[in-house]
């Protein structure tokens, strides 16, 4: 799929639209969901224009994913999920239910989550 950058992350890349801002370095932005599906629910998205996960890995660098791969984890801790985890989602593509074409992780805790993968 071609990347369309009138999607909603992509305004919010571009400052068109407000986020709350956890965390944001040259590679990623993280902010909370605006539609919180658990106590915390976090989103990163990585700066670089990419419709999803797999785009991401065959369109980019290895340090690019390694990057994105640390600042995930380096924001789970800094929401304090370290201790008692959290759940880590990407969805791809339709199947998926994947509503925005950027790649994003979903970090989802702060309280014991379903059963539902
Ligand atoms: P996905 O279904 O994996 O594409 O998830 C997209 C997520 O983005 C959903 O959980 C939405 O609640 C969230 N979302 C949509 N618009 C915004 C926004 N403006 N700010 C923060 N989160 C948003």
């Amino acid at each position: 799929m071609e990347y369309d950058s009138n999607n909603v992350f992509a305004k919010i890349l571009r400052g068109e639209i407000p986020c709350h801002k956890i965390y944001e370095d040259d590679a990623v932005l993280a902010f909370y969901d605006i539609a919180p599906k658990a106590k915390i629910h976090a989103l990163v998205i990585t700066k670089g224009m990419f419709v999803d996960y797999p785009d991401f890995v065959e369109h980019s660098t290895d340090e690019e994913v390694a990057a994105f791969s640390r600042s995930i984890i380096a924001v789970a801790h800094h929401l304090g999920l370290q201790k008692e985890g959290f759940r880590l989602v990407l969805n791809v593509g339709k199947n998926s239910g994947q509503e925005v074409p950027h790649l994003h992780a979903h970090i989802l805790g702060g309280e014991k989550l379903g059963a539902q993968l």
